[in-house]
């Protein structure tokens, strides 16, 4: 057995107790290095000094770090081993990280990883993979982010690293948080948390609590945010050096402004101040002024404010922490005025368009690319009673319905009555505000509605209509998308009005237009019009990077069917599968057309390969059932079906024709394998497959 191994495995115990106590893992490297100068192994000494400088880039002692590490190289001069460059590059990429000089931080991560992998080193490679991920999550880059941990936590799965897959559970959570994928996010905090704790790792304990504040705070839960921050202020207290402390005391105090507790607030900040920090108080005093701002959606100044906060803190030195909290916050402001000229942009092709089925599609689609839409409807009054022309339940429509603009149990009619914004983020806990004026949501909680906004729609000066968005998540919803529906309602209420008017003139021409699109046997749209509507559905979906899903249908057998039961009975298959067909697929985003004969196409926006073959599945199920022909003769039908699903990289009709002949090719599949039956594929390369339901479905 080599005998420096005992030294080695404690020198890797050392770099895990970096995320445990910065303390302990100093103290444990001094005693390596004291072990490995006593046994002359040269080795263990340039080892520990290494670990030894990268603890004091984790004090908060970077300069002292980097002269550590050049004077190991000047030492070593020659011939360093790959595990010693290894180490020198993992922390070297450490203090460029921490100095936000990313190109060569990645760059140190990336020699690091090369020479674990050499040298069959797991615990480094995970660590560098850890890095790069690190550096994108500071970049903004959280798909990428989650990749690089992703990847690091399956080639952990099963080693002796437990404080590490702590470590990589924290940063997917950031990541995921980065995605607003928020409930998998705060799922993977959650146990990392539990973890930290079983292995008392106060260091990692506390950015995880960090985290988990931040993607609570992002969902508006100020409430619940608040006891995890102020537990994460008691722990990073105890431990941490000053910058990450004063981050800490920061977010608690904004945290504090939010929820209305200014003067907690304000003697927490003076207590910073009066550390004799040099202009840290004048920094903050900035801070806060800009988070004031934005609380009462002045983004302009509050953008200001932010400027000047960055502008003191370029003037500190070595306080990158900080800075990096702060650019992000500007970058988050950044990102809502975008939104909010998106919204713009929307408003103006709304207008543009008297379409009113399209108007509502637009709306649609777009609501759902700026902010989660379980539910979606507009609706106009008329007289006494407000009509609600469109609405869309789970992505399905809604038959038109209407009420009483006097009905005291809907908070729609209060909001028409009233012309207030109605904005709930959590119905449980807030619809006691509107006690005494809405006797509030009976029928919703029903369905379990759980938050929503709800905006009065104005024509002329007057409140004609609104438009309202729900989500069966509570605190769905931020002030923002408040400010962005806020921000697009006069555009909707304009552009409703103008379709009504012009629906009313135009009644008769549409009347001539359906004839002229419509196939008279199966009440379907042309080919001609589904190609035109699909450049439509293809747009949208290209926009808001839905897939888009062809889905190309052929009857079994059906010339055995008119041959054996006449002609009239195939008419009747048909025109029956016509109607079903477009029944299962009436979204917005859903275009269903005879294709000629007995063929049908489909084209669905927002849908996957997956869920398009479940559909049919279904749809297969009802119609193979029913009885065709009379009592003597009856029969049943069936069919095959292609289906290809895509990003879409077009929306030409060359476009549509090229992915409608790539279904086809599926549809043949299935033809050959006995009929009845689904192929699919969502690559362009990937062969398709036999779609098997699975067992709930069957
Ligand atoms: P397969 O399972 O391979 O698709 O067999 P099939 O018999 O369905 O295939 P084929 O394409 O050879 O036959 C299609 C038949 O559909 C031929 C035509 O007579 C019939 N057809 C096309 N349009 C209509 C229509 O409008 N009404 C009726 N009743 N039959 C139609
Ligand atoms: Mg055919
Ligand atoms: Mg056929």
């Amino acid at each position: 057995m080599d005998p420096y191994s005992a030294i080695n495995s404690d020198i890797d115990d050392a770099y895990l107790l970096t995320f445990k106590s910065i303390r302990e893992a100093e103290t444990a490297a001094r005693a390596c290095l004291k072990r490995s100068g006593e046994s002359d192994y040269q080795q263990g000494i340039l080892s520990s000094r290494i670990l030894l400088a990268l603890v004091d880039i984790y004090k908060g002692l970077p300069d002292q770090a980097m002269e550590s590490l050049s004077e190991i190289i000047e030492d070593g001069d020659t011939g360093f081993t790959e595990d010693i460059q290894m180490r020198y590059y993992h922390a070297r990429g450490l203090y460029f990280l921490n100095d936000g000089v990313y190109r060569d931080a990645f760059d140190s991560f990336v020699k690091c990883g090369n020479l674990a992998a050499r040298t069959g080193n797991l615990l480094f490679q995970i660590l560098s993979a850890n890095g790069k991920g690190v550096i994108k999550l500071d970049q903004l880059e959280f798909e990428d982010a989650y990749n690089y941990f992703h990847r690091a936590q399956s080639e952990l799965a099963g080693s002796r690293y437990p404080l590490i897959n702590t470590l990589l559970l924290l940063n997917t959570g950031c990541a995921l948080g980065g995605m607003e994928r928020y409930r998998e996010s705060l799922e993977q905090l959650n146990r990392a948390l539990k973890e930290s704790e079983e292995q008392d790792a106060l260091i990692l304990k506390s950015s995880i609590l960090d985290e988990t504040a931040t993607v609570l705070v992002k969902q508006n839960r100020l409430e619940e945010a608040l006891p995890v921050v102020e537990q994460g202020y008691r722990v990073s207290r105890e431990l941490l050096h000053h910058e990450a402390v004063t981050e800490v005391i920061y977010n608690y105090a904004s945290l504090l402004l939010r929820l209305g507790e200014t003067d907690k607030a304000e003697s927490l900040i003076n207590g910073m101040g009066n550390r004799g920090e040099r202009q840290t108080p004048l920094m903050l005093y900035h801070k806060v002024a800009g988070e004031i701002h934005e609380q009462q959606g002045d983004l302009k100044k509050a953008l200001d404010s932010y400027k000047a906060v960055l502008e003191i803190r370029e003037q500190i030195q070595g306080e990158e922490v900080l800075q990096s909290v702060f650019r992000q916050e500007i970058e988050e402001l950044k990102k809502q005025n975008s939104q909010l000229r998106l919204v713009g942009n929307i408003g103006q092709e709304l207008v543009s368009t008297l379409d009113l089925g399209q108007i509502f599609n637009l709306i649609y689609a777009q609501m759902n690319a700026l902010m989660p839409v379980d539910h979606l409807s507009v609706g106009t009054l008329e007289g006494e009673k407000i009509n609600i022309k469109f609405s869309l339940n789970a992505g399905e429509p809604l038959e038109p319905f209407s009420i009483p603009k006097d009905n005291p149990d809907s908070f729609i009619s209060y909001c028409v009555r009233t012309g207030e914004e109605i904005f709930i983020r959590n119905v449980e806990e807030e619809y006691q505000r509107y006690t005494g004026k809405i006797v509030p949501f009976k029928a919703n909680r029903d369905r379990s509605l759980r938050s929503l906004i709800c905006i009065p729609l104005e024509y002329g000066g007057v409140v004609d209509g609104f438009m309202t968005v729900q989500s069966f998540t509570p605190y769905a919803y931020s002030r923002q998308d408040l400010d962005n529906l806020r921000a697009l309602s006069p555009y909707v209420g304009i552009a409703v009005r103008n379709a009504l008017q012009t629906e009313k003139m135009t009644e008769l021409n549409k009347v001539l237009r359906y004839q002229s699109v419509t196939d008279s046997l199966t009440g379907l749209v042309t080919r001609r019009e589904f190609i035109s509507q699909g450049e439509n559905i293809l747009r949208v979906s290209r926009r808001n990077h839905f897939p888009a899903s062809v889905i190309i249908i052929d009857l079994d057998y059906f010339k055995e069917i008119n041959d054996r039961y006449g002609h009239g009975a195939g008419d009747e298959v048909l025109s029956k599968f016509g109607s079903l067909l477009k029944n299962y697929f009436q979204r917005p985003l859903d275009c269903t057309c005879r294709h000629g004969g007995e063929e049908f196409l489909v084209l669905a926006g927002n849908m996957d390969a997956v869920s398009a073959a479940r559909r049919i599945h279904a749809l297969r199920q009802e119609f193979s059932a029913w009885d065709f022909g009379d009592h003597h003769n009856a029969f049943h039908a069936n069919f095959s079906c292609g289906i290809y699903s895509c990003s879409p990289e077009g929306d030409s009709s060359e476009y549509i024709g090229r992915i409608i002949s790539m279904a086809d090719k599926f549809l043949y599949l299935a033809k050959k394998d006995g009929r009845k039956c689904t192929y699919l594929s969502d690559e362009l390369n990937k062969p398709a497959e036999k779609f098997i339901p699975r067992e709930t479905e069957e």
